[in-house]
């Protein structure tokens, strides 16, 4: 039944050692980690409605570098959330391989998967998702509860995360309290905040004026720099143009596949100026 492994998509790839992988809150990633943090191969996804079959994705097969950041564009119904709803364990393919950090998600349960999700991937979606009359500090917190981390190092790291995206001053708030831009970033310290593999990030900047997208645009081209990889769906050239490689979906297939910039580089139209003290919205 399986096919084959495949080389994966036609991409400038570049022959890199370098350990990538921030090291927070004490957190040490192991140096032997693949090198792909993504591995897809032959992915199909078939919806059956009645008796008509949609075929969302028709046979995705590429490869996501640690350390990349990656936006995938595509029009309505191309194909994009399923896809990301696959690399996020949201989602089981019906047919075709996953390796996520070198695990093929296959064999794993829901519980198992439940784990993977919290462990190693992060999610900011385009409403931003935060618990209401919670505050913003409790709100990072909560993946490392669920993670089962003693009170004071979840506090700990959660106002680290915080601080790296320029919220040290609203801890306390609400969401309610804070503007969409606010939101957005307390929801990448959310997903930043257990040291995961991988950012997922669908339309993170969907709902943000153009400035709040500038900000975040700064802030997750700056935690790429510091290593991370992010995978991010978005309609926006202007968000596509800071990626380091572009995706575009068609039909449930990738139909082209460009790299802006290497995966060692930083990333395209990074300011290097964001001080974290935009605290004027
Ligand atoms: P995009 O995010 O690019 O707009 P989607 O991945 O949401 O695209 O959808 C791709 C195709 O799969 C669409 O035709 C959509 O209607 C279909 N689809 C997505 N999810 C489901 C589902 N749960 N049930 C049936 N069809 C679905
Ligand atoms: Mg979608």
């Amino acid at each position: 039944m399986r096919l084959p492994r495949r080389p994966g998509t036609p991409t400038v790839r570049r022959a890199r050692r370098t350990p990538l992988v921030a090291k927070r809150g004490g957190t040490v990633q192991p140096r032997r980690r693949p090198r792909h943090v993504i591995v897809l191969e032959d992915i199909h996804r078939t919806f059956e409605l009645g008796d008509v079959r949609v075929h969302a994705l028709r046979g995705v097969s590429l490869s996501i570098d640690r350390g990349d950041l990656v936006a995938i564009m595509g029009t309505s119904g191309s194909g994009k959330s399923t896809l990301m709803n696959t690399l996020g364990c949201l989602d089981i393919p019906t047919s075709g391989r996953y390796l996520l950090d070198g695990i093929d998600v296959r064999h794993y349960d829901d519980d198992d998967l439940a784990d993977i999700r919290n462990r190693k991937l992060g999610f900011v979606f385009q409403s931003f998702n935060l618990v209401p009359r919670t505050s913003a500090l409790a709100n990072v917190e909560l993946p490392l509860a669920y993670a089962g981390l003693a009170r004071a190092k979840r506090r700990a790291r959660a106002l680290a995360a915080l601080a790296e995206v320029g919220m040290s001053d609203r801890v306390e708030h609400l969401p309610s309290e804070l503007s969409g831009g606010q939101q957005q970033r307390v929801a990448v310290a959310r997903a930043l905040v257990t040291n995961p593999a991988l950012i997922l990030a669908d339309e993170p900047t969907g709902n943000l004026d153009s400035r709040s997208t500038a900000d975040v645009l700064e802030i997750f081209g700056r935690l790429n720099l510091e290593g991370r990889t992010i995978v991010l769906i978005t309609h926006e050239p202007e968000v596509a143009e800071r990626a380091k490689r572009v995706i575009r979906l068609a039909d449930g297939r990738v139909i082209d596949d460009v790299r802006q910039a290497a995966v060692s580089d930083a990333p395209p139209g990074l300011g290097g100026t964001f001080q974290g003290q935009h605290s004027h919205r």
